[in-house]
């Protein structure tokens, strides 16, 4: 049965239960509570199914609430004179899940002593706003939770954090690193640019400031500062805009982060890359990048530019005989001479062994002009790397070898343009060394030319196109005493080529080393078959072996190889040696010698006169003959120096007991003079002009 107070109120009942509202009525005295349809629906039940007699609606509070409802609605309504109160609590639902409620009442009635014995109020299920306020409150927890981490974070890593207005000016650092790199000093309320960098242009700042007014993120810009005790301090900043709630633009906030440790990595691992470890100079592959500079540089600037290719002479010898430490004192001393004598804006590379580049910039715009510049520093350079050298206690000379050439923008192979310095750079050191050479067009036919034709010998060795012609050795009663081996390679096309045209060639280009070996084995192959027949049996023969040859690491076993394999008698083989042998290790030369003397092989000094012709290494060599030149023989009758040259090449083999052999004597005469002074052997046209074996007797 409705009471009375709720039946006053009919009407408004009515509205509440439209408007979701719950409305319950208490008498603390009866222990009841009425309640109407709402408040019973909201927890799930009929209005029959509930019986609220007694405080038995006080069950369905949540027992962890039940405290609040009690004492907080009591306080607040003794509290508050018109007795009012509002509390929230949770009440089991039927389903047995809770539900949030808001409960606002008012004391209704007391007793004469003023205590509280009937309230009434209304019930709201606020558990949709509980979750959403839970949610909130969770959320913010999250929030503080990763901001505390995000501190403790920031204050352990290398890190740290700033933010800045909307003008861009600091308002904060957090982060321990940043106050020990800059202790006592703050940048605080300045700008980036204000605080400034070692490392940025006006033009970078300008690139900054855009992307900042465009509002976009930036990453790892790397600024560079000074520590305070001036160290050099990189850092790398990263940093976004950040906006308020409406979208309005606050500033910028990032990270930053002190690289220095990985610049100087960075850095370390760019020299050994890009440098040479020895002499501290670019090295080719930096090289590469500064002449791709340089030519971009001609291009925009309508320069010229210079390579200098610069090889040092006989540095090998200095290596092989003082050892690789003072062949690396020199290279360390020719680098700074290099370095002192070009411009600042030069580049001085060293490609590896004794070679170095120069690239000489922003020369005239005027190629003749450019070429008398780079010249002027090509001369400097040469007259630079002639001063004595002071090598760990001794005095050392040493000469370079310069080939130059010019470029410009529209230079863009950088191959061949190297290529072009290097072989100027050939040329200077075929017209004698100590030289500089500029490249021009013609040395680049020349050199196609030679590459051709080194590919076809090539070829014809495969081919087995190289045969021996044989010129005659005779005594003074003109009997045969020998033969010369002499090569000739028969080509298909071109017929018989003379070895003035292929061997200077083949010594460059390292074919000699088969060639010589196919000369040799010709040879013994004759020389055995001479042996066999007895008018033959005694002729020696004589082979050609140039320097580089006899040089080869293994040349005593292929001479015992051949010899063996082809059962040539040993004392018959004569081995003509030039003087340009004795340039390198003497020692070396008198050892392999002495083990070919052991086999019975002989030994001839070739073109005697001609080169540098030492007395004391013709007496430390196991020779046993020398050939006169053809140079001298040829004006002995007509020029008085050459005929006392061959007269005193003659008394000196007698004194060291040496055989003698005078060749190119192509008249009656020369025979006449030699013969008179003592000569015992003679090879010429006067004689036989080199034969092939078939036509020989
Ligand atoms: P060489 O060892 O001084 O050989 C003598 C050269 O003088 C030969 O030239 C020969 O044909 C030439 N000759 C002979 N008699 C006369 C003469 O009366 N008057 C003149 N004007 N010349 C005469 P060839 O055959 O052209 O050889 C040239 C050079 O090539 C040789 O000079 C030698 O240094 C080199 N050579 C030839 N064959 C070989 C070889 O198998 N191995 C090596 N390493 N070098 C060789
Ligand atoms: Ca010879
Ligand atoms: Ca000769």
């Amino acid at each position: 049965m409705p009471l009375e107070s709720i039946d006053l109120v009919d009407s408004i009942a009515i509205a509440l239960s439209g408007a979701d509202i719950g409305v319950w009525d208490w008498r603390t005295g009866e222990g009841m509570a009425l309640v109407n349809e709402r408040w019973c629906s909201m927890l799930g039940y009929a209005m029959e199914e509930l019986d609220l007699t007694g405080a038995k609606w006080y069950q369905l509070v949540h027992p962890d609430d039940r405290k609040i409802v009690m004492s907080d609605t009591s306080e607040q309504a003794l509290a508050s004179p018109s007795g009012q109160f509002e509390v929230e609590f949770r009440m089991r639902h039927k389903d047995d899940h809770y539900i949030w409620v808001q409960s606002r009442g008012k004391v209704v009635e007391r007793d004469a002593s003023g205590a509280p014995t009937r309230f009434a109020g209304t019930h709201i299920d606020i558990t949709e706003r509980h979750r959403v306020d839970e949610a909130l409150k969770q959320a913010h927890a999250a929030v503080l939770l990763s901001e505390a981490r995000f501190r403790n974070l920031t204050e352990l890593s290398s890190d740290w954090y700033w933010e800045q207005d909307n003008h861009f000016r600091f308002t904060e650092f957090v982060g321990n690193l940043y106050a020990s790199l800059h202790p006592g000093q703050t940048s605080v309320g300045k700008t980036r640019w204000e605080v400034g960098s070692l490392n940025f242009s006006e033009r970078d700042w300008e690139a900054h400031q855009q992307d900042l007014r465009a509002r976009r993120p930036f990453q790892n810009l790397e600024v560079l500062r000074c520590d305070p005790d001036g160290k050099p301090l990189w850092v790398s900043i990263s940093g976004m805009p950040h906006y308020g709630p409406d979208g309005e633009f606050l500033g910028y906030r990032g990270v930053g982060r002190d690289i220095t440790a990985q610049k100087a990595t960075e850095e370390t691992i760019k020299k050994l890359a890009f440098y040479d470890a020895l002499t501290g100079l670019p090295n080719r592959q930096l090289l590469m990048e500064r002449i791709k500079d340089t030519i971009h540089g001609c291009k925009r600037e309508q320069h010229c530019a210079a390579l200098l290719f610069i090889d040092l002479d006989n540095f090998k010898a200095l290596n092989d005989t003082k050892g690789h430490l003072v062949g690396d004192l020199l290279l360390q001393q020719v680098a700074v001479r290099l370095t002192a004598n070009v411009r600042e804006v030069d580049t001085v590379a060293r490609l590896g062994g004794d070679e170095f580049v120069v690239v000489l910039k922003n020369l005239s715009d005027n190629q003749a002009l450019a070429a008398v510049a780079a010249k002027a520093v090509g001369q400097k350079i040469l007259m630079a790397l002639n001063e004595l050298y002071n090598l760990d206690g001794f005095d050392h000379h040493c000469t370079p070898s310069i080939g130059a050439t010019l470029f410009a923008g529209d230079d863009q192979d950088l191959d061949s343009l190297l290529k072009r310095a290097d072989l100027a750079m050939y040329q200077a050191k075929a017209d004698g060394r100590n030289l500089l050479r500029f490249f021009d067009p013609e040395m680049q036919a020349a050199v196609a030319k030679r590459s051709a034709l080194e590919a076809a010998l090539r070829l014809g060795l495969q081919r087995n196109e190289l045969c021996l012609y044989y010129q005659r050795v005779v005594d003074a009663q003109r009997r045969v005493i020998g033969f010369e081996a002499l090569a000739r390679w028969a080509h298909p096309e071109r017929g018989l080529v003379m070895p003035l045209e292929f061997i200077p060639l083949a010594e460059e280009s390292g074919l000699i080393l088969p060639l010589g070996a196919s000369v040799l084995r010709q040879a013994c192959k004759q020389l055995a078959a001479w042996a066999l027949n007895p008018i033959t049996r005694h002729l020696t023969l004589s082979v050609n072996v140039s320097a580089r040859q006899f040089r080869q690491r293994d040349f005593v076993g292929l001479v015992s190889g051949v010899l063996r394999d082809s059962a040539a008698p040993p004392q018959l083989l004569k081995l003509e040696l030039t003087e340009s042998l004795l340039l390198a290790d003497v020692a070396d030369v008198v050892a392999k010698m002495q083990e070919l003397k052991k086999l019975g092989v002989g030994f001839s000094l070739d073109d005697f006169g001609t080169g540098y012709s030492s007395l004391s290494y013709l007496k430390a060599l196991p020779l046993d003959q020398l050939k006169i030149d053809k140079a001298f023989v040829r004006d002995v009758l007509d020029d008085p120096s050459d005929a006392a040259i061959a007269v005193s090449i003659l008394t000196l083999a007698q004194a060291l007991s040496l055989d003698v052999v005078a060749e190119g004597v192509e008249t009656e005469g020369q025979w006449q003079f030699l013969v008179e002074h003592g000569c015992k052997a003679f090879q010429g046209y006067l004689f036989g002009m080199p034969k092939p074996v078939s036509d020989l007797f």
